[in-house]
């Protein structure tokens, strides 16, 4: 008799490394949400009685908790951006728009444009909305100290079919030195600072730009800043 196991295709090693990725990252959401709500609780009911010392140790954990966090989030979504696609016509006007909305709560936390023809996309809504909201994400925190965000994102139909989108900001730039690593999983730039992150959010964009057949990259911005560009195929490609 044939075990399940017996008729099982042989996974690749990456696949393997793949999904204990997805296990693990997973399965360590709901144990850190445990301990985030119990720091909190511990902060409430005696944050006031232990005094200064006790607070800072209980503000540095909860910053530990949070980057983990992100950490576990980032993993999870970089082992999820290369499965079978959902797609379908995606209005990038309005994703665009939630996740502004999302990003800058009032209208002084950023300048935003917003220009181009906006052509709806054949494309995977979600990993889609990642994509923006990473590289928005990254315009705002990545701007000089002490300096509102500019944004400008526009969209436009490409002569032969499918979209390019750019999203541009007037932020700190990236070194001539981390040009060509700063897609690669885990690399972070010489001049980020103590700006939180985990490395991973671009990589996890490429990954989902080439899974829909697409480019991305990143230019200097004329005038200060990055600008940042992906293109998304028409839909019969
Ligand atoms: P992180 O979690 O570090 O933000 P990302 O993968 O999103 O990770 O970005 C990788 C690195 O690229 C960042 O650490 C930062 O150094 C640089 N970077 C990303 N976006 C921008 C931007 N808009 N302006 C300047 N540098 C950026």
């Amino acid at each position: 008799m044939q075990t399940l196991e017996q008729t099982r295709e042989p996974e690749s090693p990456e696949d393997e490394l793949r999904a204990l990725m997805t296990m693990a990252s997973h399965d360590l959401k709901s144990p850190l949400a445990s301990v985030v709500a119990h720091v909190q609780m511990l902060s409430e009911d005696y944050g006031d009685a232990l005094g200064d010392g006790f607070r800072r140790d209980i503000a540095a954990i909860e910053r530990g908790l949070r980057r983990i966090s992100q950490l576990a989030q980032d993993l999870l979504q970089y082992a999820r951006a290369d499965h079978a696609l959902d797609l379908a016509p995606v209005a990038l006007r309005d994703v665009v728009g939630e996740v502004l909305t999302d990003h800058v709560a009032a209208p002084d936390q950023a300048l935003v444009t917003l220009d181009g023809s906006w052509p709806t996309v054949p494309a995977d809504a979600g990993l889609l909305r990642h994509v923006l909201d990473n590289l928005i994400g990254n315009a705002i925190k990545y701007a000089p100290a002490d300096t509102t965000p500019q944004i400008e994102v526009n969209a436009v139909a490409l002569p032969g079919g499918g979209v390019r989108v750019e999203v541009a900001d007037n932020g700190i730039g990236i070194p001539e030195s981390d040009r060509a690593r700063v897609f690669d999983a885990f690399h972070r730039c010489a001049n980020t600072g103590n700006r939180p992150g985990t490395g991973l959010g671009l990589a996890i964009c490429r990954r989902i730009v080439e899974h829909h057949g697409g480019r991305i990259g990143a230019d200097d911005n004329p005038g200060g800043g990055t600008r940042f560009w992906f293109t998304l195929p028409p839909a019969d490609q």
